[in-house]
Parts: structure tokens; C-alpha cells; sequence
């Protein structure tokens, strides 16, 4: 890694050590004016960083990726965080080029045959879109949280993407559960109604499900496969060397 990107990373680690979430991210958006961009889920976490975000007016843009799988519940906390906030988020979609013939060949629920098949599916839906979604921007900023994956423990909160070629600043990475929804309780944030019903990291709705108190986060995610395997491209997680 050149040394440049390194102090880059090291300075907003800096950052992101010393001041609230709201104020990093307003440093950023100054530092690089429109190159700065959140993804959003609408899941907890996405809403707690959205509320931050818009409530204090900081502009970076906030995007979405509809794979067309989605719960009807994941639309309608989208559709309720626009009318709280007074804006319009953002949706990439698949590239229908991609697609229609990925579907035609393999029909619309492959992903159930082979963890290759839902990594297929997963990279027409959600990571070809991402990177569209990316592209011009210099900072991408994520609701993840070291909880929701054993791999993500020794994650840096603020990293270098070189599949993307973004920096990645994870705000949330170490706040626990109980501080996520205190948050939400406290502002009275919008949330997927499915986070009352045992649903913990929500995704498309054929590869999501509900989890039962103490089972691992991830197991109601692609609850067919092996556990190591479960991540969907979107966040390959690279130590900054
Ligand atoms: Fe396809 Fe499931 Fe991945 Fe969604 S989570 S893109 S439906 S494999």
C-alpha cells in the first residue's frame, strides 16, 4: 500500500477514535466534498447512521441496493425513513442485461442449489450494483458491527477496499446490540418491523430468516450453508498493509 493511502487511513482512524460519529462524518464530507457515500439496509444499524446523517444535514449521499428480493417490510421502513427525513433515497438495481439471462439459465431461486449458484446470484444482485454505486466516491461509509460475524472481530473501522478501491469507515463496528436499539428507542427511528419478529441481519427475503434467542447472528442468513462461507461480497474484509 503507498504510504499516502496509509497516513490517509491512519488519520480518519485517528478521527473516528477521537470524535462523535455526526462530526467524523462531517470532517469527511468536507475533506472530500461529494465523494463521500452510505449504504443503506434500512437495517438498525443503517437507520441509527441515516438518522445521524440527515437529522444533522451532512451531505453525503445515502444509497440503497434493491436487489428485487426484498421483504415487503424492508420497502415500507424505506418508504417511512423518506417521509421522516424529507428526502429519497437511492436504489441501484441489477443491471438487467445481467439478470434476465442469469434467471432464464438458472431460474429465480438457484441460489438454494450450491454455495457457487448464490454467490452468482449474489453478484448480479447486490455486488455488480455496488460498484456502480461506488464509483467517483472516496469513502464509503457501513452499518457493520464486529457482532454480526465471527470474521469481522478483527476488523479495523477504517479500512482500505481494494476490491472497490474505496476506504470503508465502519462507525458502528463496536457498539452492541443494546446500544444500537437504545438509540433507536430513544430518537424514535424508524425500524424494519422484522427486528421485532427474531430477525437480526436482514437481507433479501429467500435468504433471510429469524433467528432464536442465543443461535449466532449469521445463522439466519443462508442458514444452508457452512458458516465460514456466508459472506455475499458486498464487504471482503482486507487488513490495510
Ligand atoms: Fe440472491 Fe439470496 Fe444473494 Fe439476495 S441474498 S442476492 S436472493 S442469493
Amino acid at each position: 500500500m503507498f504510504n499516502s493511502l496509509q497516513n490517509q487511513l491512519t488519520q480518519i482512524a485517528e478521527l473516528a477514535e477521537a470524535l462523535p460519529i455526526e462530526e467524523v462524518i462531517t470532517n469527511l464530507s468536507k475533506q472530500f466534498p461529494g465523494k463521500v457515500t452510505f449504504s443503506t439496509s434500512f437495517s438498525f444499524e443503517d437507520q441509527l447512521i441515516t438518522h445521524k446523517i440527515l437529522s444533522n444535514k451532512i451531505p453525503v449521499s445515502i444509497f440503497t441496493l434493491d436487489t428485487g428480493r426484498l421483504f415487503e417490510e424492508t420497502y415500507s421502513v424505506w418508504s417511512a425513513t423518506n417521509e421522516r427525513y424529507n428526502t429519497k433515497i437511492r436504489a441501484y438495481y441489477p443491471d438487467h442485461t445481467l439478470l434476465e439471462p442469469y434467471v432464464a439459465e438458472n431460474g429465480p431461486n438457484s441460489f438454494y442449489e450450491s454455495v457457487d449458484q448464490r454467490k452468482a446470484c449474489c453478484y448480479v444482485r447486490k455486488v455488480e450494483p455496488l460498484k456502480r454505486a461506488l464509483k467517483n466516491n472516496v469513502i464509503w461509509i457501513t452499518g457493520l458491527r464486529a457482532e454480526h460475524s465471527a470474521n469481522r472481530h478483527d476488523m479495523p473501522q477504517v479500512e482500505w477496499d481494494e476490491s472497490n478501491q474505496i476506504i470503508k469507515y465502519h462507525p458502528l463496528l463496536h457498539w452492541t446490540t443494546k446500544e444500537v436499539k437504545d438509540f433507536i428507542n430513544q430518537y424514535n427511528i424508524p425500524y424494519n418491523i422484522l427486528h421485532d419478529r427474531g430477525f437480526v441481519s436482514i437481507g433479501c427475503a429467500p435468504c433471510t430468516r429469524a433467528i432464536k434467542p442465543g443461535e449466532d447472528f449469521r445463522a439466519g442468513r443462508w442458514w444452508w450453508e457452512d458458516n465460514t462461507k456466508k459472506e455475499c461480497g458486498l464487504h471482503v474484509h482486507q487488513q490495510a498493509s
